[in-house]
Protein backbone atom coordinates (compact mmCIF):
# COMPACT_ATOMS: atom_id res chain seq x y z
CA UNK A 1 0.00 0.00 0.00
CA UNK A 2 1.63 3.64 -0.68
CA UNK A 3 1.17 6.25 1.50
CA UNK A 4 -1.34 8.88 1.90
CA UNK A 5 -1.49 10.88 -1.77
CA UNK A 6 -3.94 13.67 -0.12
CA UNK A 7 -2.15 16.79 -1.11
CA UNK A 8 -0.67 18.45 1.98
CA UNK A 9 1.58 20.91 0.62
CA UNK A 10 1.43 24.95 -1.24
CA UNK A 11 3.45 24.46 -4.18
CA UNK A 12 3.90 28.46 -5.03
CA UNK A 13 3.25 31.68 -3.26
CA UNK A 14 0.25 32.41 -5.21
CA UNK A 15 -1.20 28.71 -4.47
CA UNK A 16 -0.59 29.63 -0.97
CA UNK A 17 -1.97 33.25 -0.86
CA UNK A 18 -5.40 32.51 -2.65
CA UNK A 19 -5.67 29.49 0.45
CA UNK A 20 -4.64 32.48 2.52
CA UNK A 21 -7.23 34.96 1.17
CA UNK A 22 -4.21 37.89 1.01
CA UNK A 23 -1.09 38.87 -0.26
CA UNK A 24 2.43 37.97 0.81
CA UNK A 25 4.76 40.29 -1.46
CA UNK A 26 7.46 37.41 -1.31
CA UNK A 27 9.49 37.06 -4.87
CA UNK A 28 9.44 33.39 -5.42
CA UNK A 29 13.21 32.22 -6.87
CA UNK A 30 12.82 29.57 -10.09
CA UNK A 31 16.11 27.71 -9.38
CA UNK A 32 14.32 26.62 -5.80
CA UNK A 33 10.93 26.04 -5.69
CA UNK A 34 7.72 26.54 -3.22
CA UNK A 35 6.95 23.62 -1.01
CA UNK A 36 5.35 24.65 1.84
CA UNK A 37 3.33 22.19 4.37
CA UNK A 38 0.37 22.78 5.16
CA UNK A 39 0.68 21.82 8.50
CA UNK A 40 3.46 24.60 8.74
CA UNK A 41 0.78 26.99 8.33
CA UNK A 42 -1.02 25.38 10.61
CA UNK A 43 1.98 25.71 13.31
CA UNK A 44 3.19 28.83 12.84
CA UNK A 45 2.09 31.94 14.50
CA UNK A 46 2.00 34.31 11.53
CA UNK A 47 2.57 33.86 7.88
CA UNK A 48 5.24 36.03 7.52
CA UNK A 49 8.98 35.64 7.63
CA UNK A 50 9.59 36.73 11.26
CA UNK A 51 8.29 32.91 12.34
CA UNK A 52 10.68 31.31 12.59
CA UNK A 53 9.25 27.74 10.61
CA UNK A 54 7.61 30.30 7.64
CA UNK A 55 11.73 31.30 7.80
CA UNK A 56 12.53 27.91 6.63
CA UNK A 57 9.93 27.54 3.86
CA UNK A 58 8.85 30.75 2.41
CA UNK A 59 11.47 32.34 -0.51
CA UNK A 60 12.77 35.22 0.66
CA UNK A 61 14.46 37.89 -1.71
CA UNK A 62 17.96 37.79 -0.37
CA UNK A 63 18.25 34.00 -1.91
CA UNK A 64 18.86 35.83 -4.93
CA UNK A 65 22.22 37.38 -3.72
CA UNK A 66 23.37 35.47 -1.10
CA UNK A 67 26.69 33.34 -1.92
CA UNK A 68 27.58 31.31 -4.87
CA UNK A 69 29.20 27.99 -3.49
CA UNK A 70 26.83 25.17 -5.64
CA UNK A 71 28.41 22.30 -3.23
CA UNK A 72 29.93 23.25 -0.02
CA UNK A 73 30.41 19.93 0.78
CA UNK A 74 31.97 18.55 -2.34
CA UNK A 75 28.74 16.06 -3.28
CA UNK A 76 28.80 16.62 -6.84
CA UNK A 77 32.22 15.20 -7.48
CA UNK A 78 32.14 12.29 -5.09
CA UNK A 79 28.14 10.54 -5.60
CA UNK A 80 28.69 8.10 -8.33
CA UNK A 81 24.89 7.07 -9.82
CA UNK A 82 23.68 8.14 -6.87
CA UNK A 83 26.00 6.52 -4.46
CA UNK A 84 28.13 8.51 -2.10
CA UNK A 85 30.97 6.99 0.18
CA UNK A 86 32.63 10.24 1.96
CA UNK A 87 33.52 8.49 5.41
CA UNK A 88 34.76 4.62 6.00
CA UNK A 89 32.37 2.53 6.82
CA UNK A 90 29.09 3.92 5.60
CA UNK A 91 27.57 4.42 2.49
CA UNK A 92 24.74 6.91 1.50
CA UNK A 93 22.16 6.20 -0.88
CA UNK A 94 20.68 8.88 -2.54
CA UNK A 95 16.84 7.25 -3.35
CA UNK A 96 14.98 10.15 -4.38
CA UNK A 97 15.15 13.27 -5.64
CA UNK A 98 11.46 14.63 -4.07
CA UNK A 99 10.71 16.53 -0.17
CA UNK A 100 7.63 17.02 1.33
CA UNK A 101 8.87 20.73 1.73
CA UNK A 102 11.70 22.94 0.29
CA UNK A 103 13.70 24.41 3.31
CA UNK A 104 15.32 27.04 2.09
CA UNK A 105 18.82 26.43 3.66
CA UNK A 106 18.62 23.32 2.40
CA UNK A 107 22.80 22.49 1.29
CA UNK A 108 21.22 19.79 -1.73
CA UNK A 109 19.36 22.94 -3.34
CA UNK A 110 21.96 22.37 -6.06
CA UNK A 111 22.37 19.24 -6.19
CA UNK A 112 22.71 17.31 -9.21
CA UNK A 113 19.73 14.34 -9.47
CA UNK A 114 19.79 13.29 -12.39
CA UNK A 115 21.79 10.62 -12.95
CA UNK A 116 21.61 10.01 -9.79
CA UNK A 117 18.53 8.80 -9.44
CA UNK A 118 17.92 5.25 -7.37
CA UNK A 119 16.53 3.69 -10.31
CA UNK A 120 17.22 -0.14 -11.27
CA UNK A 121 20.50 0.21 -12.75
CA UNK A 122 21.92 2.29 -10.40
CA UNK A 123 20.57 0.44 -7.42
CA UNK A 124 21.40 -2.61 -8.59
CA UNK A 125 25.07 -1.37 -9.00
CA UNK A 126 25.19 0.30 -5.30
CA UNK A 127 24.15 -2.86 -4.20
CA UNK A 128 27.47 -5.05 -6.09
CA UNK A 129 29.58 -1.98 -5.10
CA UNK A 130 28.26 -2.81 -1.25
CA UNK A 131 28.67 -5.98 -1.22
CA UNK A 132 31.91 -6.30 -2.39
CA UNK A 133 33.00 -4.16 0.23
CA UNK A 134 33.03 -5.34 3.79
CA UNK A 135 34.35 -2.42 5.80
CA UNK A 136 30.95 -0.79 4.87
CA UNK A 137 28.79 -1.49 7.71
CA UNK A 138 25.99 1.25 7.84
CA UNK A 139 23.79 2.53 4.59
CA UNK A 140 22.79 5.85 4.89
CA UNK A 141 19.10 6.62 3.28
CA UNK A 142 18.96 10.14 2.13
CA UNK A 143 17.91 12.33 -0.56
CA UNK A 144 15.36 14.46 -1.20
CA UNK A 145 13.80 13.03 1.35
CA UNK A 146 13.70 8.88 1.73
CA UNK A 147 10.43 8.62 2.88
CA UNK A 148 9.02 10.08 -0.30
CA UNK A 149 9.37 7.10 -2.06
CA UNK A 150 6.13 5.03 -1.96
CA UNK A 151 5.99 2.00 0.98
CA UNK A 152 6.15 -0.34 -1.80
CA UNK A 153 9.46 1.14 -3.03
CA UNK A 154 11.02 1.29 0.38
CA UNK A 155 10.09 -1.98 1.20
CA UNK A 156 11.87 -3.25 -2.02
CA UNK A 157 14.68 -1.24 -1.02
CA UNK A 158 15.03 -2.34 2.60
CA UNK A 159 14.44 -5.90 1.96
CA UNK A 160 17.86 -6.25 -0.54
CA UNK A 161 19.55 -4.03 1.80
CA UNK A 162 18.72 -6.55 4.51
CA UNK A 163 20.50 -9.24 2.36
CA UNK A 164 23.53 -7.49 3.38
CA UNK A 165 24.41 -9.48 6.29
CA UNK A 166 27.77 -7.31 6.92
CA UNK A 167 25.05 -4.56 7.00
CA UNK A 168 24.55 -3.83 10.49
CA UNK A 169 22.39 -0.57 10.82
CA UNK A 170 19.97 1.50 8.48
CA UNK A 171 20.13 4.89 9.01
CA UNK A 172 17.56 7.21 7.78
CA UNK A 173 17.37 11.19 7.32
CA UNK A 174 14.29 12.89 6.94
CA UNK A 175 11.93 15.57 7.32
CA UNK A 176 8.88 13.79 6.45
CA UNK A 177 7.42 13.43 10.30
CA UNK A 178 7.79 17.06 10.78
CA UNK A 179 6.20 17.83 7.17
CA UNK A 180 3.20 14.98 7.36
CA UNK A 181 3.47 12.83 10.95
CA UNK A 182 0.53 10.41 9.06
CA UNK A 183 3.46 9.39 6.79
CA UNK A 184 4.84 7.16 9.60
CA UNK A 185 1.40 4.90 8.93
CA UNK A 186 1.08 0.94 9.51
CA UNK A 187 2.54 0.40 5.62
CA UNK A 188 5.68 2.14 6.54
CA UNK A 189 6.36 0.59 9.55
CA UNK A 190 5.91 -2.86 7.95
CA UNK A 191 8.25 -1.72 5.19
CA UNK A 192 11.34 -0.77 7.92
CA UNK A 193 10.58 -4.03 9.66
CA UNK A 194 12.26 -5.61 6.92
CA UNK A 195 15.71 -4.34 8.09
CA UNK A 196 16.27 -7.09 11.02
CA UNK A 197 19.39 -5.21 12.46
CA UNK A 198 19.58 -1.53 14.28
CA UNK A 199 17.51 1.33 12.51
CA UNK A 200 18.64 4.71 13.12
CA UNK A 201 16.31 7.18 12.20
CA UNK A 202 17.17 10.88 11.88
CA UNK A 203 14.95 13.84 12.43
CA UNK A 204 15.52 17.11 11.45
CA UNK A 205 13.85 19.00 13.66
CA UNK A 206 15.63 22.80 13.87
CA UNK A 207 12.39 24.90 16.14
CA UNK A 208 10.56 23.47 18.89
CA UNK A 209 7.29 24.58 17.74
CA UNK A 210 8.27 21.82 14.91
CA UNK A 211 6.96 19.52 17.66
CA UNK A 212 3.30 18.85 18.36
CA UNK A 213 1.36 16.23 19.19
CA UNK A 214 0.94 14.11 15.85
CA UNK A 215 4.38 14.32 15.71
CA UNK A 216 4.85 12.95 18.97
CA UNK A 217 2.52 10.39 18.24
CA UNK A 218 4.58 9.66 15.17
CA UNK A 219 7.94 9.53 16.87
CA UNK A 220 6.31 7.03 19.56
CA UNK A 221 5.44 4.60 16.38
CA UNK A 222 9.04 4.70 15.48
CA UNK A 223 10.49 4.03 19.09
CA UNK A 224 7.93 1.29 19.70
CA UNK A 225 9.23 -0.70 16.79
CA UNK A 226 12.89 -0.10 18.01
CA UNK A 227 13.99 2.40 16.29
CA UNK A 228 16.80 4.15 17.66
CA UNK A 229 15.70 8.41 17.05
CA UNK A 230 18.22 11.04 16.77
CA UNK A 231 17.51 14.44 15.77
CA UNK A 232 19.96 17.15 14.12
CA UNK A 233 19.80 20.64 13.51
CA UNK A 234 21.11 22.81 11.36
CA UNK A 235 21.90 26.43 13.46
CA UNK A 236 19.92 28.79 11.12
CA UNK A 237 19.81 32.97 11.60
CA UNK A 238 16.88 34.06 12.88
CA UNK A 239 15.33 30.44 13.91
CA UNK A 240 16.94 28.48 16.40
CA UNK A 241 20.16 31.16 16.91
CA UNK A 242 19.82 31.27 20.74
CA UNK A 243 20.44 28.94 23.82
CA UNK A 244 16.57 29.72 25.28
CA UNK A 245 15.43 27.94 21.58
CA UNK A 246 17.76 24.73 21.53
CA UNK A 247 17.15 24.55 25.14
CA UNK A 248 13.30 24.28 24.79
CA UNK A 249 13.92 21.95 21.82
CA UNK A 250 16.60 19.15 23.82
CA UNK A 251 14.10 19.46 26.11
CA UNK A 252 11.10 18.62 24.30
CA UNK A 253 12.95 15.98 22.08
CA UNK A 254 14.05 14.21 24.65
CA UNK A 255 10.56 14.12 26.62
CA UNK A 256 9.49 12.18 23.02
CA UNK A 257 12.18 9.63 23.17
CA UNK A 258 14.89 11.38 19.98
CA UNK A 259 18.49 12.06 21.26
CA UNK A 260 19.55 15.68 20.08
CA UNK A 261 22.81 14.59 18.24
CA UNK A 262 24.30 16.99 15.83
CA UNK A 263 23.54 20.82 15.90
CA UNK A 264 25.12 21.81 12.53
CA UNK A 265 27.16 25.34 10.97
CA UNK A 266 25.16 25.60 8.12
CA UNK A 267 26.66 24.57 4.83
CA UNK A 268 26.68 27.77 2.74
CA UNK A 269 25.28 26.55 -0.79
CA UNK A 270 24.10 29.51 -3.16
CA UNK A 271 21.08 31.17 -2.03
CA UNK A 272 21.11 29.99 1.44
CA UNK A 273 24.15 32.56 3.46
CA UNK A 274 21.30 34.65 5.10
CA UNK A 275 20.79 31.57 7.69
CA UNK A 276 24.84 31.75 8.27
CA UNK A 277 25.61 32.36 12.04
CA UNK A 278 29.16 32.85 12.54
CA UNK A 279 31.36 30.30 14.40
CA UNK A 280 32.30 32.28 16.78
CA UNK A 281 28.70 33.30 17.59
CA UNK A 282 27.66 29.68 17.34
CA UNK A 283 29.99 28.31 19.98
CA UNK A 284 28.73 31.23 22.26
CA UNK A 285 25.63 29.93 22.20
CA UNK A 286 26.72 26.37 22.20
CA UNK A 287 28.31 27.06 25.74
CA UNK A 288 25.77 28.87 26.47
CA UNK A 289 23.24 25.85 26.12
CA UNK A 290 25.74 23.99 27.45
CA UNK A 291 25.17 26.09 31.17
CA UNK A 292 21.32 25.47 30.69
CA UNK A 293 20.79 22.18 30.64
CA UNK A 294 22.35 18.73 31.41
CA UNK A 295 24.91 17.05 29.20
CA UNK A 296 23.35 14.58 27.29
CA UNK A 297 20.59 17.21 26.03
CA UNK A 298 23.67 18.83 24.30
CA UNK A 299 23.87 17.97 20.99
CA UNK A 300 27.73 18.21 18.96
CA UNK A 301 28.41 21.38 17.50
CA UNK A 302 29.53 20.11 14.11
CA UNK A 303 30.72 21.55 10.83
CA UNK A 304 31.48 19.45 7.15
CA UNK A 305 34.77 20.39 6.22
CA UNK A 306 35.75 19.11 2.92
CA UNK A 307 38.25 16.46 2.82
CA UNK A 308 37.90 15.81 6.85
CA UNK A 309 37.30 12.01 7.56
CA UNK A 310 34.00 12.80 9.79
CA UNK A 311 32.38 15.76 10.72
CA UNK A 312 34.21 18.69 13.21
CA UNK A 313 33.55 19.13 16.24
CA UNK A 314 33.51 22.66 16.76
CA UNK A 315 33.98 23.61 20.04
S1 LIG B 1 13.67 17.96 3.32
FE1 LIG B 1 15.90 17.76 3.52
S2 LIG B 1 16.66 17.42 1.43
FE2 LIG B 1 14.56 18.22 1.28
S3 LIG B 1 14.79 20.45 1.06
FE3 LIG B 1 14.53 20.02 3.25
S4 LIG B 1 16.64 19.83 4.04
FE4 LIG B 1 16.73 19.61 1.79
Amino acid sequence: MSHNKRKKTFNSITELEQNLGNTLNLEENRSFKTKIPKRFIELASTIHLDDPLMKQVLPDVRELSGGNDLDPVNEHRLVNKGLIRKYKGRALLIVTEACPMHCRYCFRREFPYEGNQMNTDNLNRAIRTIKSDKSIIEIILSGGDPLSLSDDKLDHLITRINKLDHIQTLRIHSRYPIADPQRVNSSLLAALKKFTRTIVFVFHINHPNEIDDELIDAALKLKNNNIHLLNQSVLLKGINDNAITLKKLSLKLFDIGINPYYLHLLDEVKGASHFKVETNEAVDIHKQLKGLVSGYLVPKLVKEIVGESSKVTIS
